[in-house]
């Protein structure tokens, strides 16, 4: 912290901290609502974090869609869902009520102001669709129209890259249900550089950043709040190896993501071990530790948007090691989850953020972490099926996959009890035969059967025996997309203090907010439509200041 306020090398009116989803909609809602003189500060030399990696989906009920596709929403069935799933007292009634009003007021303002284009994503199920007050056959989670990198000239260049190989030039809602476009369609695509998901999220607010002039430092790492006794009225940011002193007259917002790439603050907070982040290795908490610094109060500390992911073999290329999501991976038929004991201990299909407490289930008299290390176990039918992890065609498995002729001797070459996995293989195609998950029930419900292979006949999409070898193992990690717990933002984003009056000239939204969905996922858009909607809502506020 800094409280010397007469020597700013730059002064503006409100400065957000990040690029990703959440920091540019709070840099456009300050422009548009008329804050003057607008800067945006991001620490690394590419822009839009790992939003632009991501599927790009925002869940946001009460969507004005959602009447247009025949759906009735309300907002006692959200706030049912939302209690039914949320630990006990964990919910924050004001920031709930926030996010639930002027999410839908967000997504108005982008179809009129904006280029960000979203469209109702239909069937894709809530995530626990199965809940009191859950929409089973969606509603309440939008895509965005493939976006036009070509629109960004040579701004283009400096998007991140999505998680795993070249964007795909197509919608979300194009993949799942007309996944060919035919040549003309694609060759066009293909001319203006049109991206999908996470890209073109990133790309369209990029748009109405450059639309709108307004500044962007990129390599600028925001380190300090500086404040004048009262107030919030500045950050110091390191650029070209020297602190640079920005001032801000109206406020500054913090969207600088998760804590989740920085060991300490991880050790420090989170429930349970977290091995394998799959966010930007830039989510350091680094705007945590600078609320922190001025007397933020936080909440959800101990909570993630969990993940289960699998370390792949190589470099981040930053440093730092890469961790690959298996999601799909677990959910298509012929795949189990095993923990250290060879047994099944979850629903694979079950929806990531749900299987990530089962991972810290503790055993008081072992003092172990039962369900920890696991691992998925496929057979070379999966394998000549499916892509897994990131095998670029089918038939091959990665190369760090443990491999083996014989189910007894997979469980030997991994460490785990090779007869025990034998069983635990025989008991699971023995359910599968008979048409039933009788452990875990899974398949039971509208979720996991919507990302199991679409091509079975029949409701269990996800059910499928392991019985041809080759048989395969890949060790999988406790990850998370990001976590979610930090400094508490009221209804108008203003972080607030311990004794819950907002500290003036702080503003949080994205992931480095306290989650005000209490850490439930709610469905597909579960992290952006929150963290967005509060970038929306602390750009606004922020703008109307004196
Ligand atoms: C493959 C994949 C698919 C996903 N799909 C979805 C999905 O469809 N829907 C969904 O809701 N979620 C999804 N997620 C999760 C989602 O991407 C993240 O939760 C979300 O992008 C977080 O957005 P954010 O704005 O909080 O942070 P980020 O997008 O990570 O942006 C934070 C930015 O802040 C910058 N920053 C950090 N520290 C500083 C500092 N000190 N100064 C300046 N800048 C700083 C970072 O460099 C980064 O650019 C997915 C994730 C992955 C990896």
């Amino acid at each position: 912290m800094s409280d010397q306020t007469d020597d700013f090398d730059l002064e503006v009116d409100v400065v957000v901290l990040g690029t990703g989803g959440a920091g540019l909609t709070a840099a456009l809602a300050a422009h548009d609502f008329g804050a003057g003189e607008v800067l945006i500060l991001e620490k690394f030399g590419m822009i839009g974090g790992t939003t632009a990696m991501s599927g790009g989906m925002l869940w946001i009920p009460l969507n004005d869609q959602q009447a247009e596709h025949g759906v009735e929403d309300s907002f006692e069935e959200v706030v049912a869902y939302l209690d039914g799933l949320a630990e006990d007292g964990h919910l924050d009634p004001e920031a709930l009520g926030a996010f639930l009003e002027e999410g839908p007021e967000m997504l108005r303002w982008f179809e009129e102001k904006t280029p960000v284009r979203l469209r109702l994503f239909p069937g894709f199920p809530d995530y626990q669709s199965y809940a009191e007050g859950a929409k089973e056959f969606g509603s309440r989670s939008l895509d965005n129209d493939a976006f036009p990198f070509a629109e960004l000239g040579s701004w283009a260049k400096w998007v991140n890259p999505p998680k795993t190989g070249w964007p795909r030039r197509t919608s979300m809602i194009e993949d799942y249900y007309t996944p060919d476009l035919g040549d003309e369609a694609m060759a066009d695509r293909e001319e203006r550089d049109c991206r999908g998901q996470g890209q073109a999220l990133i790309g369209s607010l990029l748009k109405g950043v450059l639309d709108r002039n307004i500044p962007l430092h990129r390599e600028s790492r925001a380190r300090h709040l500086i404040t004048d006794g009262t107030r919030v009225v500045g950050v110091v940011t390191q650029e070209e190896g020297r602190n640079l002193r920005v001032g801000a007259r109206k406020g500054v917002i913090i969207a600088t993501g998760g804590f989740e790439w920085n060991e300490k603050l991880v050790n420090s907070f989170l429930r349970g071990p977290m091995t394998g982040p799959v966010s930007v290795p830039e989510c350091e908490g680094d705007g945590l530790l600078m609320a922190m610094e001025v007397g933020a109060s936080l909440g959800n500390m101990g909570k993630s948007w969990w993940l289960q992911s699998s370390q792949e073999m190589a470099a981040h290329g930053r440093g730092k090691a890469n961790y690959l999501i298996g999601n799909s991976e677990r959910t298509r038929p012929g795949s189990i989850l095993v923990n250290r004991a060879a047994k099944r201990f979850v629903n694979e299909a079950a929806n990531y953020n749900a299987i990530g407490p089962v991972l810290h289930n503790f055993d008081g008299s072992s003092h172990q972490y039962v369900n920890l290390p696991y691992w998925i176990i496929v057979d070379q039918r999966y394998v000549d099926t499916y892509r897994f992890f990131n095998t670029t065609t089918t038939g091959a498995a990665p190369s760090w996959a443990i491999c083996a002729d014989t189910v007894e001797e997979l469980g030997d070459k991994i460490g785990v009890d090779g007869t025990v996995l034998h069983e635990t293989v025989e008991r699971f195609n023995a359910d599968v035969r008979a048409g039933r998950d009788t452990e875990f029930g899974r398949g039971d419900n509208t979720y996991d059967n919507f990302w199991g292979d679409r091509s079975f006949d029949g409701p269990y999409r996800t059910l499928g025996v392991i019985d041809q070898g080759p048989f395969y193992a890949v060790q999988m990690e406790s990850g998370v997309l990001g976590t979610c717990g930090g400094p508490r933002p009221n209804a108008n984003g203003q972080v607030i203090d311990w004794d819950d009056k907002p500290i003036e000239g702080l503003y949080v939204c994205s992931n480095a907010m306290s989650s005000p969905t209490a850490g439930v996922y709610g469905g597909a858009g579960g992290t952006l439509g929150p963290g967005m909607t509060f970038g929306f809502i602390a750009g606004r506020h922020a703008a109307q200041q004196g």
